[in-house]
């Protein structure tokens, strides 16, 4: 049993659990302490801290940032932030913008491209009023018939290279972490395996990373197989890096991702949830 999940999404992004239910099923699947870690936004928190009053869970409150680093988008995990903070809540409100124009410009790809037509109306349905994610692309194709699943979808759409790809401008890996930081948070580098980078890259990623604050690599994610987990304990030990574990949790769609269901944190490994009792973190040691 897995007690800790630090990253796992709702409605106010990409997931497709509220805060409340996704708060409910983490507490009624053993996890006792759950990040939200919603893209670019915080706007979910409120209501997950309010429902997990009421359970045995503790929220830690998160968020998950994009980041445009060498010309690739990768994301960095916020943990601990306070979400009342101007700098972290400017910096995400420009995010969004940015994710508002991108929208249209997907949609716009994607008429003068492949044909397809209402993308951004459909996407934005799927969104419910929430930012509008890739994924709700993505979601909306499928039902709509132009392809089977959301990773075919991806595949023949979205990614570099297809009709509706619209590159990243996200903020800088420095600007984020120091948000982060500011905001009183904890950053960690999201599930390094999928970015698929040499391993000369990643320890370049990983070294500029800390040497903006950065200090955890989430060594276990719901997307990391069993050598993955394996080659990045190896790559935090190495490089003084405390590890993370999260499952990256969207909805129960995503059957191959369970809630509060992950592999064991090598033995190896430093958590990064270590201190969290010490600093105030979390109110009993896990
Ligand atoms: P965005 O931040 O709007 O660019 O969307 C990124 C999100 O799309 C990720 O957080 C995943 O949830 C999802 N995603 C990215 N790549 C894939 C893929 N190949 N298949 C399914 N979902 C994906
Ligand atoms: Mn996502
Ligand atoms: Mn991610
Ligand atoms: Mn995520």
């Amino acid at each position: 049993m897995t007690f800790y999940d630090l990253h796992s999404h709702s409605t106010a992004s990409d997931g497709t659990l509220t805060p409340t239910l996704l708060v409910q099923q983490a507490a009624a699947a053993g996890v006792r302490y759950l990040a939200l870690t919603d893209h670019d936004t915080l706007s979910g928190l409120a209501e997950a801290e309010q429902a997990a009053a009421s359970t045995a869970m503790q929220l830690v409150p998160g968020v998950e940032i994009s980041v445009t680093w060498c010309g690739r988008t990768i994301h960095i995990v916020g943990l601990h932030v306070d979400a009342s903070n101007l700098a972290l809540q400017r910096g995400l409100a420009e995010l969004r913008e940015f994710r508002e124009w991108r929208a249209g410009e997907i949609a716009n790809r994607l008429l003068k491209q492949a044909g397809i037509v209402e993308a951004l109306a459909g996407a934005r349905q799927y969104a419910q009023g929430a930012l509008v994610s890739r994924t709700h692309f993505a979601r909306y194709l499928v039902d709509c018939g132009v392809a089977a699943s959301v990773q075919e979808v991806f595949k023949r759409y979205l990614v570099q290279g297809k009709p509706g790809h619209v590159p990243g401008q996200w903020a800088s890996l420095e600007a984020v972490v120091r948000w982060i930081v500011e905001a009183g948070g904890v950053a960690v580098l999201a599930h390094p395996a999928r970015y698929k980078m040499t391993a000369t890259k990643l320890r370049a990623l990983m070294g500029e990373f800390r040497e903006a604050g950065g200090v955890a690599l989430e060594v276990v994610s719901g997307s990391h197989s069993a050598d993955d987990v394996k080659t990045m304990a190896r790559n935090a030990t190495q490089m003084g890096l405390l590890a993370s574990v999260g499952s990256d949790y969207h909805g129960p769609e995503n059957a191959w991702i369970v809630l509060g269901r992950l592999r064991a944190l090598p033995e190896e490994c430093v958590p990064v949830w270590h201190d969290w009792h010490e600093r105030g973190y979390i109110q009993e040691a896990g």
